[in-house]
């Protein structure tokens, strides 16, 4: 059975940057899904706007093409392709000069939701605004949509936020981080809000420490001369683990509107303490077989972490005394992505003690097997008096849900809501300026240090020194499963 949908209104969706690799690997597939659930109504168009010079006709069929390659074959029926194909158009504008413009504009109706959807380097981002505007087509209900990375610094996404805010209001402009679109991201949400169980017991009182986990197996390859000015602070610690944490920590929003969820997010990152070298680790990956980390990128002697891991502290009543351990990096053993809530132990204990306790957590995993595991302390089962053991309370949300579990990718939910107009799950400019200035602290005292990043085994669980960043406190790292 496919989810519920709700229908949305007719739009043209522009898409630039049509021919590259995010459109046909996720943007044309989501809206596909989205139509094969019947919620793309008869009246909505995708125009595809690239540099190459091309038919509607051949770009139609290069999509046809996407489709086959990202789109499981059960889920294509030969009726939804053509149909979906048919709304597609293309126009070619190279978005530097003046030629296709006018040509795209006579493809827009009046009367429709219209969105663009930026899927080109960031450094265009700015032009685009500026032509959509020249064009007469920055109207104040149309909608652009940008997604990472939304700047290396904090200089440079203020830069990117007044060029796109010179032209459309902060409520026309989309800022993607993909992990907002996740279904259990948003059952983070659910879990917090949602329940009389858990938001009594949310707070440093009752939790010892939170840990949120990002890795992934594979290393740079290919990738090597992008990742290299980049690194994983940049990568992933400032836009999707700085969301989670956020999620996590925020306290509860008066209504769930979107600015209503973002100010208390924004509050989160304002509370974060600064952030102290000592209380950092990072690594890069050697080559064990395969090559190593500095093997892929130009610079022999680059000091950039393929690995880091951070105790962060956040400044505030519910969470003064609460670490918040953050860790990503690549080669690592497994593909893995977790925030693990790390319940305070009984104030006593009347009963003997476990071996190797670890105490109630709650651990709601986005990847892989979306779900959520309470551990429980429960009687080993049997005669022989009265010993205790840990068992996960699981609900894996495909066994719990069966035929209704039907998870969309977060690309399909994101875009849909570009179209609903609903900035829910869209970073505000202010919250990506405020990840930045605290991003930037950290990157600073970095350049500054002699020390290199510590290299660790591929396919391991990171650097020797993360294991001692825990340790220290008393605390250990949950397993990365193999
Ligand atoms: P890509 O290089 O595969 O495609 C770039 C597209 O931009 C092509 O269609 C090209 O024709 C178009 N383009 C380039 N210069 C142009 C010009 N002057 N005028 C008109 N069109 C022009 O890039 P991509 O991987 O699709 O990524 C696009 C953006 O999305 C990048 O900013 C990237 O960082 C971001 N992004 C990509 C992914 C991904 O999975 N690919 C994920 C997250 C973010």
């Amino acid at each position: 059975m496919v989810a519920r949908t709700i229908p949305v209104d007719p739009f043209d969706l522009v898409i630039f940057g049509a021919t590259g690799d995010l459109a046909r690997r996720k943007i044309l597939p989501s809206l596909y899904r989205r139509r094969q659930a019947g919620q793309m109504p008869e009246g909505a168009r995708v125009i595809g706007a690239a540099r190459s010079k091309m038919t509607r006709t051949a770009y139609q069929k290069s999509i046809r093409e996407a489709l086959e390659e990202f789109v499981p074959e059960a889920e294509r029926t030969a009726a939804t392709v053509k149909a979906f194909v048919d709304c597609i158009d293309y126009v070619a504008v190279d978005v530097t000069g003046d030629g296709g413009w006018q040509e795209l504009c006579g493809k827009l109706r009046p009367d429709v939701v219209r969105a663009f959807y930026l899927s080109v380097a960031p450094s265009l981002f700015g032009t685009i605004a500026e032509k959509l505007a020249e064009s007469g087509l920055a109207t104040p209900d149309s909608r652009i949509v940008v997604e990472k990375p939304l700047g290396h610094d904090l200089a440079s996404a203020q830069e990117l936020n007044a060029k796109l805010t010179r032209h459309f209001d902060e409520q026309q402009i989309y800022r993607i981080d993909h992990y907002l679109g996740k279904e259990t991201v948003q059952n983070l949400m659910a879990l917090r809000f949602a329940n009389a169980l858990f938001e009594p017991l949310w707070n440093a009182q009752h939790i010892d420490h939170v840990q949120i986990t990002v890795a992934e197996s594979i290393g740079v390859e290919g990738r090597g001369g992008y990742y290299d000015k980049s690194g994983a602070m940049r990568d992933m610690v400032q836009n999707h683990i700085m969301q989670l944490l956020c999620l996590t920590a925020m306290e509860p929003p008066a209504r769930f509107e979107p600015d209503s969820v973002r100010d208390e997010k924004l509050k989160v990152i304002r509370a974060l303490d600064p952030i102290h070298v000592d209380d950092t680790v990072r690594g890069q990956y050697r080559g064990n077989g395969s090559a190593g980390y500095l093997e892929h990128v130009e610079n022999p002697d680059s000091k950039t972490e393929s690995y880091v891991a951070l105790k962060v502290q956040i400044s505030n009543w519910r969470w003064a005394g609460t670490p918040f351990y953050l860790r990503t990096g690549k080669k690592l053993r497994s593909r893995l992505s977790e925030i693990a809530v790390i319940f305070k132990e009984v104030p006593h204990s009347i009963f003997p003690e476990v071996s190797n306790r670890k105490g109630n957590a709650l651990i709601i995993r986005l990847q892989p097997d979306e779900g959520i595991t309470l551990r429980m302390t429960i009687k080993d089962p049997g005669p022989g008096g009265m010993r205790l053991r840990e068992v996960p309370l699981d609900m894996t949300f495909a066994d719990a849900l069966g035929d209704e579990f039907d998870i969309p990718d977060a690309y399909e939910r994101l875009v849909m809501d570009v179209i609903r107009g609903n900035q829910t799950l869209f970073m505000r400019g202010d919250e990506v300026e405020a990840a930045w200035a605290w991003t930037d602290a950290l990157l600073a005292e970095w350049q500054d240090s002699p020390d290199r990043p510590q290299s660790y085994d591929p396919g391991g669980s990171g650097p020797d020194d993360a294991l001692a960043l825990l340790h220290r406190d008393g605390r250990r790292w949950r397993d990365i499963p193999g």
